[in-house]
Formats: structure tokens, C-alpha cells, sequence
């Protein structure tokens, strides 16, 4: 076992990065004992097995494996905790994250079709996502045995026992989200179905929004609910939103998706439908869709942090984005999947995700405060880039690789997100295809940024600049672990203990859930998918003000949104540790 764990990044081996490389990624046989020499060992695993497909035989393989690990090694790129932990291992795992699973049919045997294909995906380590609307409503009749049907939430149960089983094995928590549409008659149910804390655990709750409710909300008219064509109850539009609203308000469920605005803006609009996100829900994803994360580590792209001329290396950024393009998309060839239907998805519109981690460290780097306006305009122009660095190096790759299948040159280039690429970026478009559909995504990084010495996870601001975390061991124990952020650490490191903080030192519940919500606009417009992001809330936030984020989150362009505010449910999530 190896002292030095990060080889190339010793300033940056918190031992948290140790307990998860060693808890989470570390290849080890099945008696325990460790196969992976070194943090350096497990990415060379990992990049070799990426770079398994190139061709060029024996030589060419290992020159892209060096660069796929050279991406990695300073935790420049970090490829999402499933890849890490399952890549290059044998086992029957498999890659992706995310999956959403198949329509469900609206009869017995097929629910539980569905519960199976959710647990097979569940077993190989796949968060999973499920639109329960497709189910007919509580007392709804069932023709052929005479009874009246449960409904939806009833049926959510049973997938919420079954994960609870499944994952009762690992370190894991289990993770389902589930949606349900805005005019679904048991949509009430469904927004209280979290009030009581012991049920539905392992399930995130969202409601489809249609911009006709929100007309409807706006309006203030009546709404309808209804299944299979038939009118079950109206009841006034505002008075279901309240009760979202208040929901969400008391115990954090459900979460929103603006559900006509993913539609809309989805690359893939022309040949797919969306229903569901996965758990965190930074990916809408059609039925059996399944998506790789990675993600950019921009703290680790800044030069001459804490200077008058700190910046982004944009020439560093745009290698890096490229290495991580070519990495994901071999992925999506070596990995396992849990049902053929999934694998059919991923090989014919070649989904991946990539995002930032590390953005609220970079920007203090940068000596500017999150929240602000400077703060938002650098974040988009820093995601800006990466979105016109991944279609270009995903348009190279078509011409050397083939386009997805599914690609169809004028109406992928007429979607939103393609309309906002440099003239150069579309140019190449037309005249090689695009190798992949979607390509961008914020994920929430929660264990990953952990690994690179806890820089800020995603694109959430710092939660405190040294708190306690919980760590699952494997066999189910848990133990408490004092983490520092990455940009505190390296100031103190720099400047010493006493030294007064800047300015840009800002912490989550020192922001407003306005500043939040500008810094989540500021990027949505050059990320593919979704953003994985929590708005804050202070606890004696009042609820006028708590509805109007949702409102204003609609209004900026947003595809969904998820608050938090501190409550007796759900409790406080992280610890904020006092100051060393
Ligand atoms: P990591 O840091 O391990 O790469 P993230 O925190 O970025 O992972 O989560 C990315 C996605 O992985 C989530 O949106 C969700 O779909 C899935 N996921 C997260 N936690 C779990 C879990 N405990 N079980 C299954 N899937 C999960």
C-alpha cells in the first residue's frame, strides 16, 4: 500500500480523498485484498479499459489509455464514482449512473415486469428513475377481477421495498426517482406521499409541470384531473400548486420538472419522449435512456489562484474536455448493461454527461464571490466554453467514428441548445455529424469531489469551509469524518491560519436562494440536460417568498427545481464542524 496516494497532487490528500479511493474505488479480489496498487493504479485501470476499443493495435491503445490517464491524474477529469469503481474489474457492473426504465404498462404482470428490469439495473449499480403516471388511479376499476385498483403511490411501495433489499448489501444507498404528471387524478397523494418519514426512503418525488398548468396557475383556472380520457376531479390550478408548494415547503418533496421545457429543448426531441429524470435529476432521460457522467474539475484548471491574474486555462480546458468526450463515448461501448433494451438506447443516441465539479473553489480562486453577477457571467462563459469544446471534439470523433445513429444533421442542428454553438462548432456539425446526442449535464459529484481533496461539489456553492461528513463502510457501519473545503484549505496552506478570508469566501446558507438560483440560469443554457442543484433556503423563510423560486426558476429558463429548508422530516442533511 502506497503512502503517497495521489502522486501528482500531493498538496491535495485530504485523508478523505484516501477513505473513498480506498472505501469506493479501490479494485479489490474477492477475499478483500487490494489489486489496485495506487490511486495512480486505479486510473490506470480505468483508462486502459476506456481505451480497450481504439484501434491501432497493442501501441495505439496504450497511447490513448496515457492519455485518458494523463486526464485524470491531477483530478483534472474525473469520471463519474461507477466508472471508477467498476471499470476494468471483470465484474458484471455496469458504467452508467443513470437509467430510466420503460413505460410501465398499466396491468399487473407488467408492473411487475417493471419492478424487475428495476431491480436487475438496480443490482448492477444504476440509479433509477420511473414514471409512475402510465398507472390508472386509485379506485379506479380493474375489469377483470372486479376490484378497485390501488394506484400509483401504492405501487411505489413495492419498488421501495425492493431497493431497500437489494442495497441492504453495500455501501450504497439506494437512489429512484419518481415523477408523476401534474393531472394524474392521485397527484395529491403522490405530493403528501413524503410527509410521513418512513416511507418511500430510497425515492426523490417530482411532479411533471406542463406550461398549460402553469397557464392555468397564472390564469388562475380550474384543472383537470384525469386518466384514459376521463375527467376524475377539477379543482382550482392555484390550489394544487399551493399544495405542491407547502409540500415541498414543510419536507422538501417533491421536487419540480418543468417537463414541457425539457421536451422542447432536448436534442433528441425528434426521435425520443421524456418522462422521468434519474435520482438527482440533472438527466431526462426517455424510457430505458441511460446516461455516463463526468465531470470537469475546474479548481484544478485555475492558474495563479489568489492572484490578480487568476484565470481559467481555456487552452487546458478545452484539452481536457476533449480527452473526457473520447473517454465517455468509449464508455458507453465497454460498459454492461442490466437489460438489452438499455444497451439498444445507449448505442443508438450515444448519451453522455458531461459536467464541472469544483466551480465555487475556482471562482474563489478567481477572487470572485459566488452568487454575484460577475460570479454568474464567469461560470457561463467557463460553461460556454466547455459546451462548444464537447460538440467540437464530438464532431471530430464522427468523422473518425461515425455519427450516432439516430442523427439527423438539420434537425438536431435546428434544437435550442445546437442554435447556441459557435458558427464554427455547427459548421462541423453539418459536415461530420456528431458522434453523440447530448452531451453536457451537471451531476451532483457527491462522492467524486470528495476524491479531489472536497472541492465544492458541482456547481454548488462551498457548504462550509470544514464540516463533518457521514462514510458508509461497506459492511453498513457509518462513521463521521471532519472535511475541509479545497479552496480553505489551500488559502490556509498559502497564507496561514490567521490570515483574514477574502471576500469570494462564501458559504451555501450565506447566500440568498435568489443569488442560488441566478448561478443555476447563469449555465442552464450551455448544458444539454439538466443541473443537479439545491436551492437553499433559510428555515424562517416565508412560504410567499419560498413559492416565488419556483415561479422565478421557471421564469430564468430552468428545467426543474429543487429547494431545501431546514425541516423536522428530513432534519439537516450535513453538519457544519467548528473551526479548527
Ligand atoms: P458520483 O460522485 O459517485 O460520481 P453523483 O453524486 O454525481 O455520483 O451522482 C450522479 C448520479 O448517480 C445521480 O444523479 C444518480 O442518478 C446516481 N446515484 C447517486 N447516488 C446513488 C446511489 N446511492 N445509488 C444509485 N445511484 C446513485
Amino acid at each position: 500500500m502506497q503512502d503517497r496516494l495521489m502522486p501528482d497532487a500531493a498538496d491535495v490528500s485530504p485523508p478523505i480523498s484516501r477513505d473513498i479511493w480506498e472505501l469506493k474505488y479501490r479494485l479489490k479480489d474477492a477475499g478483500g485484498a487490494p489489486v489496485d496498487s495506487s490511486l495512480d493504479d486505479t486510473f490506470w485501470r480505468v483508462a486502459r479499459a476506456a481505451a480497450a476499443v481504439e484501434k491501432g493495435g497493442k501501441r495505439g491503445r496504450e497511447q490513448w489509455a496515457k492519455r485518458f490517464h494523463d486526464g485524470m491524474a491531477d483530478l483534472g477529469f474525473l469520471p463519474a464514482g461507477r466508472i471508477l469503481a467498476g471499470a476494468g474489474t471483470g465484474r458484471a457492473v455496469t458504467l452508467f449512473n443513470c437509467f430510466v426504465l420503460g413505460k410501465i404498462e398499466d396491468d399487473l404482470s407488467a408492473i411487475f415486469d417493471g419492478v424487475k428490469d428495476a431491480a436487475l439495473t438496480m443490482q448492477q449499480g444504476g440509479g433509477i428513475g420511473h414514471d409512475f403516471s402510465t398507472l390508472r388511479p386509485k379506485g379506479a376499476p380493474v375489469a377483470s377481477i372486479g376490484a378497485d385498483a390501488s394506484g400509483p403511490v401504492s405501487f411505489m411501495e413495492v419498488w421501495d421495498a425492493m431497493c431497500r433489499t437489494i442495497m441492504s448489501a453495500g455501501a450504497r444507498r439506494g437512489a429512484m426517482m419518481a415523477t408523476l404528471h401534474c393531472d394524474h387524478p392521485d397527484i395529491e397523494a403522490f405530493i403528501g406521499a413524503k410527509a410521513d418519514p418512513a416511507k418511500l426512503r430510497n425515492f426523490n418525488l417530482s411532479v411533471l409541470v406542463t406550461d398549460a398548468f402553469l397557464e392555468a396557475v397564472r390564469g388562475d383556472r380550474a384543472w383537470d384531473l384525469k386518466f384514459g380520457g376521463k375527467v376524475y376531479r377539477t379543482l382550482p390550478a392555484r390550489a394544487l400548486w399551493e399544495r405542491i408548494m407547502r409540500a415541498t415547503y414543510d419536507f422538501a418533496e417533491p421536487g419540480v420538472v418543468f417537463i414541457d421545457r425539457v421536451n422542447a429543448r432536448n436534442n433528441l426531441n425528434y426521435c425520443e419522449e421524456i418522462h422521468a429524470t434519474n435520482p438527482c435529476g440533472e438527466q431526462p432521460l426517455p424510457p430505458f435512456g441511460a446516461c455516463l457522467l463526468g465531470s470537469i474539475n475546474l479548481a484544478r484548471l485555475i492558474e495563479k489562484p489568489f492572484t490578480g491574474d487568476a484565470h481559467l486555462d481555456v487552452g487546458k480546458l478545452a484539452e481536457r474536455v476533449k480527452v473526457a468526450v473520447r473517454f465517455l463515448d468509449n464508455v458507453i461501448d465497454v460498459s454492461n448493461y442490466p437489460l438489452p433494451a438499455q444497451r439498444e438506447e445507449a448505442f443508438a443516441k450515444r448519451r453522455i454527461g458531461l459536467g464541472v465539479t469544483g466551480l465555487a473553489d475556482a471562482l474563489i480562486f478567481c477572487g470572485v464571490r459566488y452568487g454575484t453577477d460577475e460570479a454568474a457571467k464567469l461560470a457561463g462563459t467557463w460553461m460556454a466554453a466547455i459546451q462548444n469544446a464537447a460538440y467540437a471534439a464530438s464532431s471530430e470523433l464522427a468523422e473518425e467514428k461515425g455519427a450516432f445513429p439516430l442523427f439527423d444533421a438539420e434537425r438536431f442542428l435546428a434544437s435550442p441548445n445546437v442554435a447556441l454553438l459557435d458558427k464554427e462548432v455547427r459548421a462541423a456539425i453539418r459536415r461530420h455529424g456528431i458522434r453523440n446526442g447530448c452531451l453536457t449535464s451537471i451531476a451532483p459529484t457527491g462522492t467524486i469531489s470528495l476524491l479531489a481533496g472536497n472541492v465544492s461539489s458541482g456547481v454548488e456553492p462551498v457548504f462550509d469551509y470544514r464540516y463533518s461528513r457521514r462514510l458508509l463502510s461497506r459492511d453498513g457501519s457509518a462513521r463521521e469524518e471532519t472535511v475541509e473545503d479545497y479552496a480553505h484549505a489551500a488559502f490556509r496552506r498559502q497564507f496561514g491560519p490567521t490570515a483574514a478570508l477574502p471576500d469570494a469566501f462564501v458559504r451555501a446558507a450565506d447566500l440568498t436562494p435568489a443569488e442560488h438560483l441566478a448561478m443555476q440560469a447563469a449555465l442552464q443554457p450551455w448544458v444539454d440536460s439538466a443541473i443537479s442543484k439545491t436551492i437553499n433556503c433559510p428555515e424562517d423563510i416565508s412560504f410567499e417568498d419560498f413559492k416565488d423560486i419556483y415561479l422565478e426558476a421557471h421564469a430564468r429558463g430552468l428545467k426543474g427545481c429543487t429547494t431545501y429548508r431546514p425541516n423536522p422530516v428530513t432534519g439537516a442533511v450535513l453538519q457544519s464542524a467548528p473551526a479548527a
